[in-house]
């Protein structure tokens, strides 16, 4: 089995002004700065992203955005192009969230745009998908996530694959203190990895790392990474505090 090195982001969704996310990012760079072995990323609103891209410069935490739009420029207000996060240090963009899908209209055939989108311009992705309760409880998670994964997909090589992770994001879970039991979630993250192999390889498949988001804690942390197919959280709530997000980055020392 490949080694993938596990990847920790926090989405701090739409909270933190600017002086409220350069004091986070600062206790963050006191807390995790010497962890080695793990990738960490947070993603900041847009406003934030510069200052905290500058507060961040040095040290080996990434910069993530939580979307973009797919075209380069021109008359679309309100939105921000690809090259504009480059611009201001972004390595990361977050694409395809249930909060995009659910409250502003995305679908797979929109995400597919701006994954390409943001791949065209050196950005990493990471590509969220994840079932709602009706569709769990109607037995439609393996359907619904394998149609997220090749819509989302459509049309990328092998290239375009290696630079994107994968969060697996139930939407039960996000935000309502619901974890996916380390069972429920490494049989997702199983077929996820099935799925990518049946449309790439198994060595292509083995590399990809898959996040797992949803009410992830320090306290439930540990149980998601000993699977085998868990190769990191994408965290909400508990990433809006130095003090928890740091321990769930530090999960190898519990
Ligand atoms: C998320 O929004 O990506 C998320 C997982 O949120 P929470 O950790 O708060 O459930």
């Amino acid at each position: 089995m490949m080694d993938r090195l596990p990847f920790i982001a926090g989405n701090w969704k739409m909270n933190k002004t600017v002086g409220e996310a350069l004091d986070l990012v600062r206790k963050l760079k006191a807390s995790i700065s010497e962890v080695e072995g793990v990738e960490v990323a947070v993603a900041p609103s847009f406003t934030a992203l510069y200052a905290v891209y500058k507060e961040l410069e040095g040290t080996s935490i990434h910069l993530a955005a939580q979307n973009l739009f797919y075209e380069e420029q021109g008359a679309y207000t309100g939105e921000v192009s690809p090259m504009m996060l480059k611009e201001v240090g972004c390595h990361y963009v977050i694409i395809g969230h249930s909060e995009r899908r659910q409250f502003f209209g995305e679908t797979d055939e929109t995400v597919n745009r701006r994954i390409k989108a943001a791949l065209g311009q050196g950005l990493k992705v990471i590509f969220c998908m994840g079932e709602t309760l009706k569709e769990r409880e109607e037995g439609k998670t393996f359907s619904v996530v394998g149609r997220q994964i090749e819509g989302g997909l459509r049309r990328f090589g092998e290239i375009e694959i290696k630079g994107i992770v994968i969060a697996y994001e139930p939407v039960w879970a996000i935000g309502t203190g619901k974890t996916a039991t380390p069972d429920q979630a490494e049989e997702v993250h199983r077929f996820i990895r099935e799925r990518l192999e049946r449309l790439y390889s198994r060595e292509i498949a083995q590399g990809i790392r898959i996040q797992y988001g949803g009410s992830v804690t320090p306290e439930n942390i540990k149980g998601l990474m000993s699977q085998e197919n868990i190769d990191g959280a994408l965290v909400g709530g508990a990433s809006l505090k130095a003090e928890t997000f740091s321990k769930i980055v530090r999960f190898k020392e519990m």
